[in-house]
């Protein structure tokens, strides 16, 4: 069985798949968040890291203009 994942490229994931159809690059091992706990800090998390990436996005993308 192989991964599922698409690839940055759009071709599927050759990579040999866990159980759950992704391998382990791709979330393979992971049973992701169980708890509504775990599940809102991941979200808050993400949500940081998104607002981080997305200022120093626009701001590469005004000096280039
Ligand atoms: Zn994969």
């Amino acid at each position: 069985m192989k991964c599922e994942a698409r690839t940055r490229a759009g071709g599927a994931c050759q990579a040999p798949a866990a159980p759950n159809g992704r391998c382990k690059l791709h979330g393979g091992r992971s049973t992701g968040p169980l708890t509504e706990e775990g599940r809102a800090r991941i979200s808050s998390a993400q949500r940081l890291r998104w607002r981080l990436w997305r200022e120093r996005n626009t701001q590469r993308a005004r000096l280039a203009s």
